[in-house]
């Protein structure tokens, strides 16, 4: 059986399934839960941000992962 842990909180995925139960960003692994939460601080840090760009919005992402990857979990309010 094939075991992923997660970057972020260091929780093990079970039997992952590729945009299912287990998200790749770069090179870091993601369960569900902390892909749900970093979907919901880029909600909130892109709020107001216009126009949307992909340069930033990348940058951003891979931001949010490295300090949440520090806390061990995401930060849902990141700072602009
Ligand atoms: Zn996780």
């Amino acid at each position: 059986m094939k075991v992923i842990y997660c970057d972020v909180c260091k929780k093990n995925i079970e039997n992952p399934v590729p945009t299912r139960n287990y998200f790749q960003m770069a090179d870091i692994d993601l369960c569900e839960p902390c892909k749900d939460d970093l979907d919901l601080a880029m909600k909130n840090t892109l709020r107001g941000k216009s126009p949307f760009d992909y340069g930033w919005h990348d940058e951003l992402t891979m931001k949010i992962l490295h300090d949440s990857m520090q806390r061990g979990k995401i930060d849902l309010k990141p700072k602009r």
